[in-house]
Formats: C-alpha cells, sequence, structure tokens
C-alpha cells in the first residue's frame, strides 16, 4: 500500500483529503511527493504564519526543544511566562490561559463567562450568544457555541445555554436578553469557516455599546483571525473594540499546537487554583514558537501584512469570473462565477494550494509570502476562475 492507501485504511475518515502527499517545504512552496511543487495559499489553515521550515521560527523551536520539551504545569518555565506577558501587551489583556487548539481557548472563554456570571449577576444568567453561521470548534461544547445546524445534527443532546442571533441584529440580542440571562456574546469579526463574512462596523460597535451597558461579557473569537492575519495583532482592533476576553490559537505558534484565552481586567482573576487545567497547556517547546510568532510581528511587518492583502485583492478584484472579494488582511473570500471546489482543483492541477469556506475560495497565505510568489499565485487563480 502507498501512503494515500494506509491513511485511507487506518486514519478516521473525518477528512476529505485531496489526493496529493506533502513531504517538505519551504515558506509559501511546498514540495509533494513525486517532487511537484506548490505554493502555499492556506498555510495550513492558517496555522503557518512564517511559512513552513522558517529558519528563526527552527532556531526557537530546537532551542527549546534541545533544553527541555515539557514539564508539568507544576513548575515555572521561561517559555510560557514570556509569551503570557507579550501576548498581555500586544492585546491590552491581562491574564493568558494556554491550551492547545481554538476549540480549548473557547472551551476556557465559556468556562470565564460561565463562573464570573454566576458569581456576579446570579446563577440564572448563563446564557452565551454567538452569530448564526460561526465557527467556534469540535467539541460538544463550542459546537453548541457553532451557529451551524448542521453541525449539531449527529451529536444530540449538546451542552445548553447557547443562543444564536443573525449578525446585524441588534433586537435579537435584546430579547434574549430581556430577564437579563445573557452571560456573554461570542463573535467573529470576519467569520471563517463561514465564508469569509466580516462583522459589519456599525453592528459591532452598537453590539459593544449594548453588552457594555448591559454588563454582559465581550468575547472574541480570534481563533483564525489572530496573530497578524487581519494586519493588526487581532481582528478585533480593525473595529475599535474593547473586549473580555480574546480566544486564539492557529497562527499563533506558527504549526504547532497552542491555543490562548487571553483576560481582560473584567474577567483576570475569574480563576483560582484547580478551577481549570491543561496538560499540554503552555507547553514550553510551543510557547517557545508562538514567542517567536509574536515577536515578529511588529508595526511595521504588520503594514507589510496590510499592503500585500491590498496587492492581492487590487490583483482579484473586478476580474473575469470574481464576482467578489471579502475579508481582511491576508485572509480572503473569493465569490467566483465557477463553483469554488472546481477552482480549488483547478489551482492545485496548477501549482497553487487554496482553500474553500462556504461557496467560497478562501485564500489564507503565510504572512511573509513574498510579493512575487502572492503575483504568481494570483495569475494562476485568474486564469483558472476566467475560463
Ligand atoms: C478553526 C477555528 C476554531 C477551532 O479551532 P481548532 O484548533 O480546530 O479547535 C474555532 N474558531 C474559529 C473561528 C476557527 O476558525
Amino acid at each position: 500500500m502507498n501512503i494515500i492507501e494506509i491513511d485511507n485504511t487506518y486514519v478516521a475518515g473525518t477528512y476529505k483529503r485531496f489526493p496529493i502527499e506533502i513531504v517538505s517545504g519551504k515558506g509559501s512552496l511546498v514540495t509533494d511527493v513525486n517532487g511537484k511543487q506548490y505554493i502555499d495559499m492556506g498555510s495550513g489553515i492558517a496555522v503557518t504564519s512564517f511559512g513552513i521550515a522558517d529558519d528563526e521560527w527552527i532556531a526557537a523551536v530546537e532551542k527549546q526543544i534541545r533544553s527541555v520539551q515539557h514539564m508539568s504545569n507544576l513548575y515555572y518555565t521561561e517559555p510560557c511566562a514570556l509569551l503570557a506577558k507579550a501576548l498581555c501587551e500586544k492585546a491590552g489583556m491581562k491574564k493568558v490561559f494556554f491550551g492547545n487548539s481554538g476549540a480549548e481557548a473557547n472551551e476556557c472563554a465559556i468556562k470565564v463567562a460561565r463562573k464570573w456570571a454566576a458569581e456576579h449577576k446570579g446563577p440564572a444568567c448563563s446564557t452565551i450568544v454567538t452569530l448564526e453561521n460561526s465557527f467556534h470548534g469540535r467539541t460538544l461544547t463550542t459546537l453548541a457555541a457553532t451557529g451551524q445546524e448542521h453541525y449539531h445534527e449527529l451529536y444530540q443532546p449538546l451542552t445548553p445555554g447557547f443562543a444564536h442571533i443573525p449578525a446585524g441584529d441588534l433586537d435579537a440580542l435584546k430579547k434574549l436578553n430581556a430577564n437579563s440571562t445573557v452571560a456573554a456574546v461570542l463573535i467573529e469579526c470576519v467569520q471563517g469557516e463561514g465564508g469569509v463574512i466580516p462583522l459589519d462596523p456599525a453592528f459591532a460597535s452598537a453590539l459593544e455599546q449594548y453588552v457594555k451597558a448591559n454588563d454582559i461579557l465581550l468575547m472574541v473569537d480570534e481563533v483564525q483571525t489572530g496573530n497578524g492575519r487581519s494586519g493588526k495583532m487581532y481582528a478585533y482592533m480593525n473595529y475599535g473594540l474593547h473586549p473580555d476576553v480574546v480566544t486564539t490559537a492557529k497562527g499563533l505558534a506558527g504549526g504547532l499546537p497552542m491555543g490562548a484565552a487571553l483576560l481582560g481586567e473584567k474577567v483576570k482573576d475569574i480563576f483560582s487554583y484547580g478551577d481549570h487545567g491543561s496538560t499540554f497547556g503552555g507547553n514550553p517547546v510551543a510557547a517557545a514558537a508562538a514567542l517567536s510568532v509574536v515577536n515578529r510581528l511588529t508595526d511595521e511587518f504588520l503594514a507589510e501584512v496590510s499592503a500585500k492583502s491590498a496587492l492581492l485583492r487590487s490583483l482579484l478584484e473586478g476580474a473575469p469570473g470574481i464576482e467578489s472579494v471579502s475579508g481582511i488582511g491576508l485572509m480572503l473570500g473569493l465569490k467566483t462565477a465557477k463553483p469554488a471546489s472546481e477552482v480549488v482543483s483547478a489551482c492545485m492541477e496548477r501549482g497553487v494550494l487554496c482553500l474553500t469556506a462556504k461557496d467560497k475560495v478562501r485564500l489564507l497565505p503565510a504572512l511573509n509570502i513574498p510579493e512575487s510568489l502572492l503575483r504568481q499565485a494570483a495569475e494562476t487563480i485568474l486564469d483558472v476562475c476566467k475560463t
């Protein structure tokens, strides 16, 4: 059996994989087992922030892995402490809980909201409101948070206490909170899995105003949009929001599993010893990797991300076969005349790896993708879309 056959035989069938086996890469180029090279416009779904096998990232990981690869959270390690400090300083937050994935980061946020509301507003206040078409993870509780019915069907009963409102419908939130039972609102600034749909800024402001006035926690899911992807450290900064909890994961450690919930002033001391935990959370290798990523997200670097976003948009917007371009930073969604999956397959054939999100072609290149590769990938996408 070849690798594809072994995988299909022995790996649980949750992923519909493309029929290529990737064996190596450098930066924004990856190579398959047959030696064919691809421009990577997906970054492992917004994970490899600085591309594949980036030298600086490898150095940070290697240094830590040769020192100590894991200790339990019973002891202090330097990368965990320094990363928490760096994240708090960059986001204006106060404390960090580390986990290993986006779902775990959101689980933590949900626990924070439940404990905070029970203590500050009474046990009847437990509802967590999210938006329709949102995506917050695959655990039973983050599935309950996810505002897409089709993810719910197979796994009833889900964790109770969640409600979903249409993006833009503040009245729906007011109705849900008629008896002050809403503990928190959890939003994505750009719905990623939902089709690269940015939140309307006017709604975001009105929502913030309402939740602040009603002592409801504002929680922002930055699992996909975070860590420089939007051209700012976090996407909420593009909206001028002041969240109480920020969750992030995907690109945080540049390719190692790490999730984090950043806690603001209101909730920074909500957890006491034993209230929550994670064996691997804050693992020193993942934390060293993340610290190297976060330290490179300077204002100058983020300005380059925005410039590349503007370039990519200008190349694609209004082109034949491309009906619209959505998203912010290096997180773009293309509504194409052809079905998105057809575009992605044709691009792969021609050496460009793209993603889909609902009916869109989704582009999430490495934040440091060279302009030349960005232009080359755009050329292929344009060519595929026009015919
Ligand atoms: C990917 C994603 C998640 C889930 O992250 P995992 O690491 O797969 O658990 C949660 N929220 C958003 C917005 C995401 O894009």
